[in-house]
């Protein structure tokens, strides 16, 4: 259906790098929906041309001199730049349904049985299950709820600094409400929990639809050799799972690589 899209969000030409490769990893696992990338200026010329080749629609947003309401709340709040850029999705009302993505997430099968959910299904946080983790979600565009939640955002700030914190804050029955809301971990598997629970992962890991990588360390923060095909480098904490780190990289290396050159 035309007017279901897949979104994401890069503000600068680092995470521009992952929105390509989850865009490419959407594309080669054929999805019927629209695929949308929110940017800031910051992106430069060359990678938002990349992504015009990937995405359906690239659109601009700047905090700073969008709507009224956005520019207040961020005048407000300037520490929460990113995480106002990133409620700029329920501004898509040429949409009726949307799933977001971070930019560090990657496919790794067809999701879009994602869009037979409502708002706001998301699946557990690892570090605290009882909180959605904000890095897949189904939502639909609304210039009411767009409001509604920077208003939220300018007076109760977030409790972690970022999206996440505001979002569930936002929606606070996620827990609790309707169970049809919790996405199976599968579809986003958090590269962490293969640390803190991995008989667990041996058992379902195979079955993972979505990979996130999770944390400080992204996968464009290593180095990698497309002729020994090894990883190195970026590690400061338990690092990423090797196979998915390599799926990114070598999605990245055959696919992307060539249209930034
Ligand atoms: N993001 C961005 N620029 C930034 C930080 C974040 O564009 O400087 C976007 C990007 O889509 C990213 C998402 O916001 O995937 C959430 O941030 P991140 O994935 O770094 O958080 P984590 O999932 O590690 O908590
Ligand atoms: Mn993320």
């Amino acid at each position: 259906m035309a007017d279901q899209a897949f979104v994401t969000l890069a503000t600068n030409d680092n995470y521009a790098r992952g929105a390509m490769v989850l865009g490419k990893s959407l594309r080669n696992h054929n999805t019927a929906k629209k695929l949308v990338v929110l940017v800031s200026r910051q992106v430069s010329t060359p990678c938002q041309s990349v992504l015009k080749n990937i995405f359906d629609e690239v659109k601009v947003v700047d905090v700073l001199d969008s709507g009224d309401t956005a520019h207040l709340a961020m005048m407000k709040r300037p520490d929460l730049g990113v995480t106002f850029t990133k409620l700029h999705c329920w501004t898509l009302t040429h949409y009726s349904k949307c799933v977001f993505m971070d930019a560090d997430t990657l496919v790794l099968s067809n999701i879009d049985e994602l869009f037979e959910r409502e708002e706001m299904s998301a699946a557990p946080d690892p570090g605290w299950p009882d909180c959605f983790n904000s890095g897949v979600f189904v939502f639909r565009p609304s210039v009411e709820t767009y409001g509604e939640l920077l208003q939220y955002c300018t007076e109760h700030g977030s409790f972690d600094g970022g999206d996440q914190g505001v979002l569930n804050g936002f929606f606070n029955d996620w827990a609790t409400a309707d169970i049809s809301k919790h996405l199976p971990f599968i579809y986003n598997l958090s590269s962490i929990a293969i640390y803190t629970y991995l008989p667990a992962f041996k058992q379902y890991g195979g079955n993972a639809k979505v990979v996130h990588f999770l944390g400080k360390t992204k996968p464009w923060s290593y180095t990698f050799d497309c002729k020994t095909r090894q990883i190195s480098g970026g590690v400061q904490e338990p690092a990423t799972h090797p196979s998915f780190l390599l799926n990114w990289w070598t999605l990245y290396a055959s696919s992307v690589v060539p249209m930034l050159q």
